[in-house]
């Protein structure tokens, strides 16, 4: 079901990081190119804004990221805010109540804890027919409380009315995925453990904590990116064939995957992590990170978690598949990477040995590589590595942008549907009692570093910047 009529997005939190950051700029560069969307923006937060202000912070929003003056205007011109206290349902009635005929998607910009018991009163209250609801992760904090807010979620609407936002499944790069696996005949024969040997998919970052604190040190690396993002993207790069862009059809492939995906040989303590200590980015001088500000040393949060997972089927037993993630790292890696088998025969005669070709998906910037080995410019019968390199143009969108485009057609592409969401946490919940029993030991590294030693093996494109 999609559709294009006039929507009403009505933002749970207006006021804070994520709809400054993410939300309304991603709304911006939807409306940039598709500019003649008819949206109206009402915002809500228990902060004291005016719709002056609101509009101001949506003003500024579009323009950080180019929106046409015109457009602009019309948005911020219909542009509403609303204070309150969401939790008080006579304020939340008169919330929804104000919003109008046009259809209705609640973005839920809220703590996690918070959006829970919005909707609980929401229950009460009651929804316009066909209403949408847009969640944010974490969903849940482990298995059960997932399952048991999406029983909440979908006694309040259907759950072809539940958009779980995973931005990462927004990324231009992600998305493209499906394109690289599934029109290129090349790459079909070889997508499966008979070729591919290893796989790393990683998220590491040259950033540290950058003020935030606040959500991060209660979260981690762990539950942060492997239990989501990395899950999410391993899902796309795993799938089956897939028939149409069906949103059913997606959502079904990668629970697929998902529910045969298990820690490797079932061992939850050859997982890892670590947390940075000082050290560089750059010029940039980093503290340790329990030096800084709002951090509690005594949660040992982790900031480089890895573990390494399997998908028990047909296509992918035996195929070791590394998820990493983690702030503050030397370089920024964000890439999923597959090392395919190495000929069966090397021809006598050269020099040097035939490693496996590697595939490289960057995913920001985006560029897809194939490192293949060759013949050497000087002494022809010596072998070496050449990197041929596509590179991507960004999508047209942020990747919030790509998202909410999603939601306001009502087209579920994009959203983890209750199931993933559930069996996400299945599969790192025995990791996550490990890191709570101790049983993994939390090692350092210096901020700026390629994180410890030998978590990956010497070969792995993600130690190296020249692969
Ligand atoms: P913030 O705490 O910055 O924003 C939440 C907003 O909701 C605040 O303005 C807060 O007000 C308001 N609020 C809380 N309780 C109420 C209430 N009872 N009534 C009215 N307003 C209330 O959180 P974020 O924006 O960072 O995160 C929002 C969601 O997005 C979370 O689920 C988070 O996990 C997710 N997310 C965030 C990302 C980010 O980069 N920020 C990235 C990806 C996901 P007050 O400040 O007064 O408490």
């Amino acid at each position: 079901m999609t559709s294009t009529k006039p929507v009403t997005l009505l933002v749970l939190g207006a006021g804070g990081d994520l709809t400054k950051r993410l939300l309304l700029p991603g709304l911006g560069s939807l409306l940039k190119v598709e500019t003649g969307r008819q949206v109206t923006v009402v915002g809500a937060d228990r902060a004291e804004l005016t719709d002056k202000a609101f509009g101001a912070l949506v003003r500024g929003a579009f323009e950080g990221v180019g929106v046409n003056k015109r457009t602009t205007d019309r948005i911020v011109r219909t542009a509403r805010y609303q204070q309150a206290d969401l939790l008080d349902p006579a304020a939340l009635a008169d919330l929804i109540a104000g919003c109008g005929d046009d259809e209705l998607v609640i973005y839920f910009a809220l703590p996690p804890s918070i959006a829970v018991k919005v909707c609980a009163e929401l229950q009460k209250i009651g929804l316009p027919k066909g209403t949408r609801l847009g969640l944010e992760k974490p969903f849940g904090t482990d298995e059960a409380s997932a399952r048991a807010f999406n029983k909440q979620l979908q006694r309040l609407v259907p759950e072809e009315q539940i958009f779980r936002v995973d931005h990462f499944l927004g990324v231009a790069t992600v998305l493209n995925l499906i394109g690289l696996r599934f029109a290129n005949r090349i790459l079909q024969p070889i997508w499966n453990a008979e070729h591919i040997e290893r796989v790393e998919i990683a998220y590491d970052e040259d950033l540290a904590l950058e003020g935030r604190a606040g959500y991060y040190d209660g979260a981690g690396a762990l539950r942060d990116m492997l239990q989501s993002h990395l899950l999410q993207v391993l899902a796309i790069f795993a799938m089956e064939p897939i028939a149409s862009l069906e949103p059913q059809e997606l959502a079904d492939l990668k629970a697929q995957v998902l529910r045969a995906t298990h820690l490797w040989e079932d061992d939850p303590t050859q997982a890892k992590r670590a947390r940075y200590t000082a050290g560089k980015l750059g010029r940039r001088k980093i503290p340790s990170y329990v030096d800084e500000q709002g951090v509690d040393p005594k949660r040992k949060t982790e900031t480089l978690a890895q573990m390494t997972v399997e998908v028990r089927n047909n296509r992918w037993t035996g195929v070791p598949i590394v998820l990493r993630s983690g702030k503050a790292l030397g370089q920024a890696h964000k890439q999923i990477v597959a090392y395919l088998r190495p000929v069966a025969h090397l021809p006598s005669g050269f020099i040097g040995e035939a490693t496996g070709d590697v595939l490289i998906i960057d995913v920001k910037p985006g560029a897809v590589s194939f490192r293949l080995t060759m013949n050497a410019e000087g002494d022809p019968l010596d072998l070496e590595h050449k990197l041929l390199t596509a590179e991507l143009a960004d999508g047209q969108m942020t990747a919030y942008g790509e998202v909410l485009r999603h939601m306001l057609d009502g087209n579920q592409l994009l959203s983890v549907r209750a199931d993933a969401a559930e069996l996400c946490w299945h599969i790192v919940a025995p990791v996550l009692a490990a890191f709570e029993a101790n049983k993994v030991p939390l090692e350092e590294y210096p901020a700026g570093s390629t994180g410890p030693d030998g978590w990956l093996p010497k070969d792995s494109v993600l130690l190296d910047s020249a692969y």
